[in-house]
C-alpha cells in the first residue's frame, strides 16, 4: 500500500508543526507525520525522552540455553509441547532436535539500571552468566532426565524490557498527542499480534474493540521513576512464574507515594497496599494477630478483623485516609456547557454534587469521576488515584480547540490538576455527624447540609473542602483537606471522636462494604467495553440532553437491547470468594462472568458482582459461579444488597 520502512535510520528527536503535525528528526532527514508509535524496544524510554517524557522502564538480563542435538528428538516425529514449571521457575521447549531451557531466576540483574544503554550497543547480547542458572539447570534435569543427557551448544543472554508490572506499554502516551507506545514487552513475540491489531485501532477508530488499561501507558504516573522501576522490575521478574494471589501487596519500590497521615496509621499497627502509587491501610491488626502475608485465594488472616472494622462503621464511626484521589479543577466561561457536552447525565446544582460518566463515541464508559459544583462555571472533579493521566488526557484533549470553528471559549476555561494539594479524609458511620460537628460551627443536620452536597467547612485554622457522600454507603464525609493541614484535621477528628469510639479502617473493609453497597469500580465493573446503561448506571444517563458523546451509540445499543447487564449475585460459598473472570453459568450455558468478589461482612454472605445475560439479570434468578474450579451456587440479588432505600447515608441522626 506504499509504505516505507527504513531501517538502520536513527530517530533523534521530535518536533511539533505549526499545523499539529509531528516532526521526526532522523540522522537522514525529517520525516513529518501525524501519528508517532514508540516502537523502541528496551529503549522505548530513551525515544520517549526525545519527545521530553519519562518512560520507566528496565530492562532485565534473561538467559537461556540451547542444549546440542538430542538422539531421541532426532527420530521424535512432531514437536513436543512447551513445557512450564512454574514451582521451579522455567520453560523448556524443543529448539530444532534439541532443547531450550529458560529459567527465571531468582537474584535477578537488572543491566543498565540507571537507564543509559550504550549508543552503540544494537542487536547484541551480553556474556554468558550461567553460575546463577546452576540450581534451575539441575531442577529441570531431575524433572526432564534427557536434558542432562547433552551438553550445552549455545546461551543466549539478552536485554529484555519490563515496565513495574511487567506488563508492555500499549497506547497513549501522556501529554503528547497523537503519540503513543508499543514497547517494553517481556513476552514480545507471542504478545505483537495483539499489540499491533490494538495499535492499529488507536489510530483507525481512536480506541480498541478491548479495553486496554491493564497495558495502558498512563497506568504509571510521576511516581514511577528510574529507581522504582528497578526495583520493581526486579521483584517481577524473579515472580515471572509466581502465582498472582488476589490481596498479595508486593514490597518492591515502596512506599513511593505516602499521605501526612501514614505515619500515624503505622503506629496505629496498619498494614498497607499500594494505589496507584500511594500508601494505603488495608487492615489493622489487633493485639496478638499475624501480620505475615500467607497468600492464598482462601480467606486470608485478616478476615475477621476485617469484618471488625465493617461492623465498627456501620454501628459506629470509622476514619480512612484516602491517598492520591485525583483531582481537578474546572473553571471559567463555558466550563459548565463543555463538561455537560461531555457527560452522560446531569450537571449538579450549584453546591451539589453527583457521579458522572464519560462515554466514548462508542458509548463504553471512558472515565468515572465526582462532580461538585462550586459556582456556575466552577467545577471540582474528581477520580480514581490511579486515573490521574488517563482521566486527565481524555480532558485536556477534548478542551475547546482554536481549530474548532464553533468554539467561542477558547482560552477561557482553565483545567488544572490539584491532587497534590488536597488530601483525603473519610469520616463514616452513624455518629459521623456527632464526631464532625464537635470541630465546626457549620450546621451539619440534613437541612443545613443535605446528602450529595459540598460546602467549605472551617475545622481548627483550616478550610476543609466537604462533600457529603462516601464510598461506604454510611452517614458521612469525604473531607478534602490542603495537605498542609491534614495531619492537624486526622488529629482532630480523633481526638473529637474519642467518645464514639472512632476508629481507623482500611480499604479491605472499604471494598467490602461497597460490595454491599454494590458501587461500582473503575477499570473493574466499568469499563471501555460496557456503556453505562449495561453497568446498571441509568439514573445517570439522559438520553434526553441535546448531545453528549457516546448518545448515539447508546441510544442505538437501548433501542436493540442490551446482551448483557450488571448483576449483583449472592454466592453460597465457603471460604473462598470469587475473583474477576469467574464464569457464571445457568444449566450448561456460560451466562456471564464476575467482576469483583468479596464478603460482605454486614450481610453476612459472599457476594460477586458482575455481568449477567439480560434475561437472566432478575432478582432471584439461580446461577452457579465457578470459585477454584467448584460451581457455587449464587442468586442474583436486589440492588443494593444493604440498606436498599439508602437511609443510611441520608441519616438525619
Ligand atoms: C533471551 C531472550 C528470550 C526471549 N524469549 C521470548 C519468547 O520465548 N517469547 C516471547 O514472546 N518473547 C521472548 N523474548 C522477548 C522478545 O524478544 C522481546 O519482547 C521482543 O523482541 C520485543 O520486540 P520489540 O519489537 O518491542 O523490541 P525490539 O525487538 O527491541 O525492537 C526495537 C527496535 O527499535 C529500534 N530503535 C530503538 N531506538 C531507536 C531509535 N532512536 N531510532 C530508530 N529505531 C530505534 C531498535 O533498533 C529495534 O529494531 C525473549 C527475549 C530474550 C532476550
Amino acid at each position: 500500500m506504499g509504505a516505507e520502512i527504513n531501517r538502520f535510520t536513527r530517530v533523534t528527536g521530535f518536533e511539533r508543526t505549526d499545523s499539529h503535525e509531528w516532526l521526526v528528526k532522523t540522522d537522514k532527514g525529517d520525516i513529518t507525520c501525524e501519528y508517532i508509535v514508540n516502537a523502541g524496544g528496551y529503549r522505548g524510554h530513551e525515544v520517549s525522552d526525545l519527545a521530553g517524557k519519562f518512560l520507566p522502564i528496565a530492562t532485565m538480563e534473561h538467559q537461556y540455553l540451547v542444549t546440542e542435538s538430542i538422539p531421541e528428538l532426532e527420530n521424535h516425529p512432531g514437536l513436543l509441547p512447551l513445557v512450564r514449571d512454574p514451582d521451579d521457575s522455567y520453560y523448556l521447549r524443543q529448539e530444532k532436535q534439541g532443547l531450550i531451557l529458560g529459567p527465571y531466576e531468582w537474584g535477578a540483574t537488572p543491566h543498565w539500571a540507571d537507564g543509559k544503554v550504550p549508543d552503540n550497543f544494537a542487536y547484541e547480547l551480553y556474556p554468558d552468566d550461567l553460575d546463577r542458572l546452576e540450581w534451575y539447570i539441575e531442577r529441570a534435569c531431575e524433572r526432564m532426565p534427557i536434558l542432562g543427557t547433552v551438553g550445552v551448544q549455545r546461551v543466549i543472554n539478552g536485554p529484555i524490557p519490563y515496565a513495574p508490572d511487567g506488563l508492555p506499554y500499549i497506547g497513549p502516551a501522556f501529554g503528547l498527542p497523537n503519540f503513543f507506545h508499543c514497547n517494553s514487552f517481556s513476552f514480545g513475540i507471542c504478545q505483537g499480534g495483539g499489540a499491533g491489531k490494538s495499535m492499529a485501532e488507536y489510530i483507525i477508530d481512536g480506541k480498541p474493540e478491548w479495553d486496554l488499561w491493564s497495558v495502558d501507558p498512563r497506568r504509571y504516573t510521576e511516581y514511577a521513576d528510574q529507581k522504582y522501576v528497578v526495583a520493581r522490575a526486579t521483584e517481577l521478574y524473579q515472580r515471572e512464574y509466581a502465582i498472582a494471589f488476589p490481596h498479595d501487596e508486593w514490597p518492591a519500590g515502596r512506599p513511593a507515594l505516602t499521605t501526612p497521615v501514614y505515619e500515624r496509621l503505622k503506629a496505629d499497627g496498619a498494614q498497607f497496599g499500594a494505589r496507584g502509587g500511594w500508601e494505603r491501610a488495608t487492615w489493622f491488626p489487633q493485639d496478638g494477630d499475624t501480620v505475615e502475608a500467607e497468600a492464598s485465594f482462601h480467606r486470608e488472616h485478616w478476615f475477621e478483623r476485617v469484618g471488625d472494622e465493617c461492623r465498627h462503621v456501620r454501628a459506629k464511626v470509622g476514619l480512612l485516609d484516602l491517598g492520591g484521589f485525583s483531582k481537578y479543577e474546572v473553571e471559567g466561561e463555558g466550563a459548565a456547557d463543555w463538561l455537560d457536552s461531555l457527560i452522560a447525565g446531569n450537571l449538579p446544582k450549584l453546591n451539589r454534587l453527583t457521579l458522572s460518566y464519560f462515554c466514548a463515541p462508542d458509548g463504553g464508559v471512558v472515565c468515572e469521576m465526582t462532580i461538585t459544583r462550586l459556582s456556575d462555571d466552577h467545577f471540582l472533579l474528581i477520580t480514581a488515584a490511579a486515573a490521574k493521566w488517563h482521566d486527565m488526557q481524555w480532558l485536556q484533549e477534548r478542551l475547546p480547540h482554536e481549530n474548532d470553528i464553533s468554539a467561542s471559549t477558547v482560552n477561557t476555561i482553565k483545567l488544572t490538576d490539584i491532587t497534590r494539594d488536597w488530601d483525603t479524609l473519610v469520616i463514616a458511620g452513624p455518629d459521623a455527624r456527632k464526631v464532625l460537628q464537635k470541630l465546626t460551627n457549620s450546621k451539619l443536620d440534613n437541612a443545613s447540609f443535605p446528602w450529595l452536597s459540598y460546602q467549605p467547612l472551617q475545622i481548627g485554622g483550616t478550610t476543609v473542602r466537604a462533600l457529603r457522600v462516601n464510598y461506604v454507603g454510611e452517614l458521612g464525609w469525604e473531607l478534602h483537606v490542603n495537605t498542609s493541614s491534614t495531619l492537624a484535621v486526622y488529629d482532630a477528628l480523633m481526638g473529637a471522636g474519642a467518645e464514639f469510639k472512632i476508629r481507623n479502617f482500611g480499604m479491605y473493609a472499604m471494598e467490602s462494604m461497597r460490595l454491599e453497597k454494590c458501587y461500582r469500580a473503575w477499570k473493574v465493573e466499568l469499563d471501555s467495553e460496557y456503556s453505562p446503561l449495561r453497568s446498571g448506571l441509568d439514573r445517570f444517563v439522559n438520553l434526553d440532553k441535546p448531545a453528549f458523546i457516546g448518545k448515539d451509540a447508546i441510544q442505538t445499543e437501548l433501542d436493540a437491547g442490551l446482551p448483557d447487564v450488571f448483576v449483583a449475585l449472592l454466592v453460597d460459598t465457603e471460604g473462598a470468594e470469587a475473583i474477576y473472570g469467574c464464569p457464571i453459568r445457568v444449566g450448561d450455558d456460560i451466562a456471564g462472568y464476575v467482576t469483583s468478589g468479596g464478603y460482605g461482612h454486614c450481610i453476612k454472605s459472599s457476594i460477586a458482582l458482575g455481568y449477567l445475560r439480560t434475561d437472566l439479570a432478575i432478582r432471584g434468578t439461580q446461577v452457579e459461579v465457578q470459585i477454584l474450579g467448584k460451581w457455587r451456587n449464587a442468586v442474583v440479588g436486589q440492588e443494593p444488597l444493604f440498606d436498599p432505600s439508602n437511609e443510611r447515608p441520608r441519616s438525619n441522626d
